[in-house]
C-alpha cells in the first residue's frame, strides 16, 4: 500500500470511540546506549560519522568474526531494569533473531529471546494529577541495525527510488528495549497516558545517564502497539504496532488516530489486520507496513557465540546504589525548592519541560521566570511548529541568559520575545541577539526627553488632564512614546520624565 492511499481512511469520532470501545496499548521503546564502543565490538558509535568507517569484520557480519560482550552496556541494561522496579536475571543469553534485512548484515539479530536481562517491573506514571501504573514486562538488550538511504525518490523511501546505499556505521550499536505489559483501563486517557509514559521514561534515561534521550535522532524511538474490545468486555482485541513514533507528541496523536480508525473498521464488521504500521507526522494518519510475524517465525534459538550474562548480586547491588533519585521523591524536592503549586508542577511535567526548566534555574533564573519562559514562550513555539519542547533548538543558558537581561533592565518581556525569534532563526547568542537587531532599553534622558515632548504636543488634551493633577492619564502619553520607540524606551523613566515635564 502506498502511502497516498491513507486519505480515504475513515475515523470514527473520539466522543463514539470510547462510547463502544475500550482501548488497550503496549508501549515497546527503544533506547540507544551512550556506550564509546558497540555492543559486541571496539568500533565507536560516534553520530554523524562518513558512513561505513564505524565498522569491522564482527559488525559486518564477516565469517569467523567472534562477537563479545560490551560490559558498559550490561551495566547500563541493568541500571535501567532497576530504576524500572524490575527483576535481575542471574543468568541470561542472548538470541539471534533470524530475519533477512539489507541493513542487518549477519541476517539475524543479536537479542534476546525468553531470558531477558530484566523483567516484571513497573512504573508510576502521573497524568492530570493522578498516578497511574504502567506495568513492564521486560527490558533486553539488543544491536542496532544499519541504515539504509533511498536516493531518487521523492519521499526518501524506497518505493520510486533509482537506487539505495547501505551504512553499516549504526549496526552493532547497544539498545534496551523496554516492553510494558498491556495496559487496561485508560479509557479516554489512553493517548495522554502513552505521551506520559514515554515522556517520564524519557527522563528517567536521562537522570540514569545511559543515553542521549534525543527523540528527534532516533536514540529514543518508540513503537506502539493498540487494540480494541468491545467496552467493558474486558477481552483483547487484535493490535497493529505503529512504528518509530519519534516525538512525543506524535505518541499521543498515534494512539488517538489507531484508536478512531480500528473502531471505524470493527464498526463495518470487518477485522483489524495484525500488522506493523507507518506513522506520518505531516498527515497524522497511520499506513498500513507489512503484516506482523508471528515469534516462531524469527526461528530464535541461543546464541552460540557469546557467553552467558550472569551478573553477580554484588555487582547489581553496586550498581542499585548508583540509581538517581526516584522520580516522584524528585518532583516532591524540586517543587518545593521552586515554589510552585501542584498546577504550575503538572503544567511543567505535562509539557515535557521539567528537565528544561530544572537546568535553566542551575543557570540562574528564578525558578518563576524559568517557568514562565518554557511554558508559555517555547511550549506556543513547539506546538507551532510541531516539534517537542526540548527539540526545538533554545538551551536552558540561553533562556536563563534572557532573563539575565530582562532583570539587568536591558531588554524587557516583550523585547524578549523578539530574542527568542532570533534564536530560533540561528542568530547567535541571546547578547549578540540584542546587538545585532537594536534590542536595547533606551533609558538615556536625551532620547526619551524628545520622543516625550513629541508625545506632548500630539496629545494636549491628555497634557492638560495631567497639569491638571489626572495622573493616571500619563498611560496613554507613555504608550505614545513607547510606539514612537518601538517598544523600547524604560518605562518606569519615561513616567517620571511626563511628570516632570507637566508638573
Ligand atoms: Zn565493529
Amino acid at each position: 500500500m502506498s502511502a497516498l492511499d491513507h486519505r480515504d481512511t475513515e475515523i470514527v469520532a473520539w466522543d463514539d470511540v470510547l462510547a463502544e470501545y475500550d482501548p488497550a496499548m503496549g508501549l515497546e521503546v527503544h533506547v540507544e546506549l551512550n556506550t564509546h564502543t558497540k555492543m559486541f565490538c571496539g568500533c565507536p558509535t560516534e553520530f554523524g560519522a562518513e558512513p561505513n568507517t564505524q565498522v569491522c569484520p564482527t559488525c559486518l557480519g564477516l565469517p569467523g568474526a567472534m562477537p563479545v560482550v560490551n560490559r558498559k552496556a550490561v551495566e547500563s541494561a541493568i541500571r535501567i531494569g532497576l530504576a524500572l522496579n524490575c527483576e535481575i536475571a542471574e543468568w541470561c543469553r542472548f538470541a539471534r533473531k533470524n530475519y533477512f534485512y539489507p541493513d542487518m548484515p549477519k541476517n539475524f539479530q543479536t537479542s534476546q529471546y525468553d531470558e531477558p536481562i530484566a523483567f516484571e517491573g513497573w512504573m508510576d506514571v502521573e497524568v492530570e494529577g493522578e498516578t497511574f501504573r504502567v506495568e513492564i514486562e521486560r527490558a533486553h538488550m539488543e544491536e542496532d541495525t544499519g541504515k539504509s538511504l533511498h536516493v531518487g525518490g521523492v519521499t526518501g523511501r524506497i518505493h520510486g527510488a533509482d537506487y539505495s546505499l547501505v551504512d553499516y556505521n549504526r549496526a552493532g550499536i547497544p539498545l534496551i528495549e523496554i516492553v510494558t505489559k498491556p495496559i487496561m483501563g485508560t479509557r479516554e486517557k489512553a493517548p495522554a497516558i502513552a505521551k506520559a509514559y514515554v515522556a517520564q521514561l524519557r527522563e528517567l534515561i536521562v537522570a540514569l545517564g545511559v543515553s542521549d534521550a534525543r527523540m528527534d535522532q532516533g536514540s529514543i524511538r518508540a513503537d506502539v502497539n493498540l487494540s480494541l474490545a468491545a467496552k467493558d468486555s474486558g477481552a483483547l482485541g487484535t493490535r497493529t504496532e505503529t512504528k518509530n513514533v519519534n516525538s512525543l507528541r506524535s505518541v499521543e496523536r498515534a494512539v488517538r488516530y489507531e484508536m478512531q480508525r480500528h473502531a471505524a473498521v470493527l464498526r463495518s464488521g470487518a477485522q483489524i489486520l495484525q500488522e506493523t504500521r507507518h506513522w506520518h507526522e505531516d498527515t497524522g494518519v497511520t499506513t498500513s507496513g507489512r503484516e506482523k510475524s508471528d515469534a516462531d517465525d524469527y526461528r530464535y534459538f541461543p546464541e552460540p557465540d557469546l557467553v552467558p550474562v550472569a551478573p553477580s548480586r554484588e555487582w547489581v547491588e553496586e550498581l542499585r546504589a548508583t540509581l538517581p533519585e526516584p522520580p516522584r521523591e524528585k518532583l516532591a524536592r524540586l517543587q518545593a525548592a521552586w515554589g510552585f503549586s501542584d498546577l504550575e508542577m503538572r503544567d511543567t511535567v505535562g509539557a515535557g519541560a521539567l528537565g528544561l526548566v530544572e537546568e535553566t534555574i542551575a543557570c540562574g533564573a528564578a525558578p518563576q521566570a524559568a517557568r514562565k519562559w518554557w511554558l508559555s514562550e517555547m511550549a506556543r513555539r513547539a506546538n507551532d511548529s510541531g516539534v517537542d519542547i526540548a527539540a526545538l533548538g533554545v538551551t536552558p543558558v540561553q533562556v536563563a541568559r534572557v532573563q539575565a537581561l530582562v532583570e539587568e533592565g536591558s531588554i524587557n518581556d516583550k523585547l524578549a520575545r523578539q530574542v527568542f525569534d532570533g534564536l530560533l532563526a540561528g542568530e547567535g547568542t541571546p547578547d549578540e541577539i540584542v546587538a545585532a537587531r537594536g534590542l536595547a532599553i533606551v533609558s538615556d534622558d536625551g532620547a526619551l526627553g524628545a520622543a516625550v515632548d513629541n508625545a506632548i504636543a500630539a496629545n494636549p488634551d491628555v497634557a492638560d488632564k495631567i497639569r491638571d493633577g489626572k495622573v493616571a492619564a500619563a498611560g496613554a502619553l507613555i504608550g505614545a512614546v513607547m510606539k514612537e520607540m518601538r517598544g523600547q524606551a524604560d518605562a518606569a523613566r519615561v513616567r517620571e520624565l511626563i511628570l516632570e515635564k507637566l508638573a
